[in-house]
Order: C-alpha cells, then structure tokens, then sequence
C-alpha cells in the first residue's frame, strides 16, 4: 500500500487504473462524494475518516478495538470481517504519509498514503497507483461495506481441491517415479563407471556386472548419505538427470543462477518425484514439488540483492533487532515474538537436503552462511561453549517458552550433535523451573512449553 515519494501529482494512472477507479467510486458513492468535494488531500482524509468512525461506532467492540481500549484474543475474536476492513482504512487515515524503506524496492523510500492516491486519481487522473492498488481498494472498500463477505472453504471444498492432483500415493505416480529412479540410477552408474563422479563410501568392487551394479544403487537409493553425496550441484547435470527435458528458456535462467552463484542442491530422491514423462494424468501433479528445485527469473534478479523481511541480517551486538529484542549474537538466535526464539546450531543442521527456490533464508545463502559445504559444517570446536553462552540467554528472558531448532534443517544434524543440543535444552529448562522455585510470586519467569524441530526432510530425504 505504498508508492515511492515522487512527485505523485504528475504521474498519471494508466487506462486499467482508470476503469478500475470508475468501479470503486460506483460500488461506493459517498467515497465518491468525498473525493469530488474535497479540495485537497488533507480534506479527503478527514471525510473518508469521519465516514468510516461514524460506521465502526455502531459496534462498540470493534470501536474499543480500534481505539485500544481492549485488545487480546477475546476481543479481537469478537469483531467481524467488515470491522477488519474498517479498522485497516482508519489505520492507514492514522499513518498518512509516514515513510519507510522499501524493501522490495532495494530500500528506495515509500510513502504510505493509499487515500492520497485516490484522491489524486479523481481529482487529476495522477498519483501513478497501478492497477493492483486500485484492485486492492475495490476489495478493501467491498470488505467494508459488506458486498465482499469472507468465505471460509468447507472441508468437501478443500480436499476436492486437493484431489484435482494425484497423490504420491497413487499406484500411476509410485510406477512413474520408479522410472525416474531407474534412469537417474543408469545415469549414475554410467557416471561412475566413465569416473566422472566418485565417491569413497558408494563404489563399485571391480568386475561386477551392470545388473549387479544396479542392484547395489538400489540399496544405496535407502541410505540418506547416498542422496547427500550424489546431490545435483549444476543446472547441466540437473538437466541430464531429467533426460534432458528442461526447455532452452528454463536453462537458460539455471546458467544464470549458477552464474550469479545461486548453490544448487538437489538429491536423486527428490528429482525422481519429478515427472520427465507426463501422462494426462500426471500433469501438474508434480508442479508443487519442482517450483521448490527449479529457480525463477525473479530470483536470479533479486538474488545478490535479498533482504530478510523481518531484518534479521541487520542484528547488531548490543542493539534491539527490528522486533526489539536483544541477542546475543548474530547468527545463532532469531527472534522476533516474546514467547519463541530459533536456534541455528553452528551444526550440519545449517545445511538442508535441498535448497528451496523459496527459502527466506536465501538471503544468508547469498552471504554463504548457509550452504552445502557438507564437510566444513561438522560442528566446530567452540559449538559447545558457545551452545551453554546461547542457552543462557533462554535460561535468564522471563517470556520465552517456545525454541525452534531450525538452520537450515534441523534434522540434518548428526544424531549426536542433536542429543547434545537436547540434553543441554532440557537441563536450562529444568534450572529455570527450579530457579523459580525461589523467586517471588509477581517475579517468576515462564516455562519452556516446547522444543520445535524444524525439518523439511521428511520431503527431501525420506530415508
Ligand atoms: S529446508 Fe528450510 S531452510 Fe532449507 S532451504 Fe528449504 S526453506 Fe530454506
């Protein structure tokens, strides 16, 4: 709901803005009146304001809500969807034309003034919103005065929408992957067999039959070390490994990616859940999957350029993070709400058994904190001290109860590197209930409620 602060007064609204406007006005007349007679912005914001208060009044909830005089869960639960769109327009009337870093736009100021934009718009066709703004006002305004009604889907609804894809559980897709596993196996074997690749726990006894090697990949496809040392590092061998069905355009965004120095990270398990072949059936059906793997253009634009939307790259010793809190350093706790803090152990868990095309992490993958190194992600020799300095600081807040593990993926430490973190979690969790034995009433500090791994291995690597 921002626009940068250039000279909005000259930038005129394209055609599709245009008709889009001319419907909000018609849907909304007294919108419609307020902007023909307001003189100038300012007058348009007061008219709009007292407009939506004279609504919001008739429900003293939501009123109390809006001006802060109740708030919480109970409170909030009582107001309905138009009050949400009507405390979202007054709360936009409250910070007109505050500024703040954009940080889609690589940090160029914007201004937050949405009735400003309107108001430009039907005074002199300027203001320069594009259509998406004016579609997001028609919905605002339609929210509001209750023609948008919210739709919850029933459950039929859902899972029929579900079922429009097969499941990885349907025999056609199981026999589909097969295949795929079959060729990506070939590949390899070939691989190993010309020396292209090589690895010193997955080899071949020398004098064995092709049919025999087959059969070892077969019980190497079992073991989760085999997918981690066989993982897809480059778009030509991800290409090869999917019988070379890419198509030139998506190539050439993948040379990019590797250019720019996007790592690339794809198990054979994961790729055989990609479909080379695509009977009617199976069509899409694995599109939720391959977006993960394979990089858009958007990406390798931004990439070089990501910023952590909540700012956790920005964490500075001995300053509050963008949420306000202190930590302390900058890597191993993220914090942003009172009750949870992550945890990154400096462990294999920073690295993942893949890389998601849509990590929010990418911005740390950019800087190469988190990455596939497997071999210099064992834990280094300070981990241990620094785990008891990181545990101190859950042991000795008074609100957290919650900590994520995560990394990268929590699951990709070592067992033992995760029992240790564990064991050591559970004895600051016990010191802290017994620490408060001691303290008085009023002064007592929360519990740990709960330990929280994060892991997408489950999908990426099964085994
Ligand atoms: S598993 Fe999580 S941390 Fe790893 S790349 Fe995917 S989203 Fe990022």
């Amino acid at each position: 709901m921002s626009t940068i602060t250039h000279e909005l007064d000259r930038i005129a609204i394209t055609v599709k803005s245009h008709m889009l406007l001319r419907q909000l006005l018609k849907e909304n007349p007294t919108l419609e009146e307020i902007m023909r007679n307001a003189r100038n912005e300012t007058e348009a914001l007061i008219g709009v304001r007292n407009w939506v208060l004279d609504k919001i009044k008739k429900n003293e909830d939501a009123h109390n809500f809006y001006k802060r005089e109740t708030h919480g869960r109970v409170a909030f639960e009582k107001l309905t969807w138009k009050d949400f769109a009507a405390i979202r327009i007054l709360d936009y009337i409250d910070n007109a034309g505050r500024e703040f870093e954009d940080q889609n736009l690589r940090g160029e100021i914007a201004k937050s003034n949405p009735i400003q934009l309107i108001w430009l718009a039907v005074t002199h066709g300027t203001g320069g919103a594009k259509p998406y703004f004016f579609k997001d006002m028609l919905m605002l305004f339609r929210q509001f005065t209750g023609v948008y009604k919210r739709n919850i889907p029933p459950q039929e609804k859902v899972e029929e929408w579900m079922d429009r894809w097969c499941s990885g559980l349907d025999p056609r897709i199981i026999k589909l992957r097969e295949e795929n596993r079959e060729r990506i196996l070939k590949i390899i074997i070939s691989k190993i067999d010309k020396g292209e690749i090589s690895d010193t726990k997955f080899y071949f006894s020398t004098g064995i039959s092709q049919e025999q090697k087959y059969l070892k990949t077969l019980d190497w496809w079992d073991d989760r070390l085999f997918h981690l040392h066989f993982a897809v590092r480059s778009p030509d061998l991800l290409n090869e490994l999917l019988d070379n069905s890419l198509d030139p355009d998506t190539m050439k965004i993948l040379y990019k990616a590797e250019a720019k120095g996007i790592p690339f990270f794809v198990n054979p398990y994961y790729l055989s859940l990609l479909h080379v072949r695509v009977p009617y059936f199976a069509i899409g059906a694995d599109l939720a999957i391959r977006h993960y793997v394979i990089y858009s253009q958007q990406l390798v634009d931004e990439y070089g350029n990501i910023v952590a939307w909540e700012k956790e790259d920005k964490v500075k010793p001995g300053e509050p993070n963008a949420a306000g809190w202190y930590l302390p350093n900058e890597h191993n706790i993220h914090r942003r709400y009172p009750e949870v803090a992550i945890l990154i152990p400096d462990t294999m868990g920073r690295a993942c058994g893949g890389l998601c095309a849509s990590c929010q992490r990418m911005y740390d993958f950019q800087r190469g904190n988190l990455n596939f190194n497997l071999d210099k992600l064992k834990p280094r020799k300070t981990w241990d001290e620094k785990l008891e300095t990181l545990l101190d600081y859950f042991e000795n807040d008074s609100q957290l109860r919650d900590i994520l593990i995560t990394g990268g993926d929590a699951l990709m430490s070592s067992d033992k590197s995760l029992e240790k973190i564990l064991d050591k979690i559970y004895r600051m969790a016990a010191n802290k209930v017994e620490a408060n034995k001691k303290k008085p009433i009023g002064e007592k500090y929360a519990h740990f409620l709960r330990i929280r791994l994060g892991s997408r291995l489950p999908v990426y690597l099964p085994q």
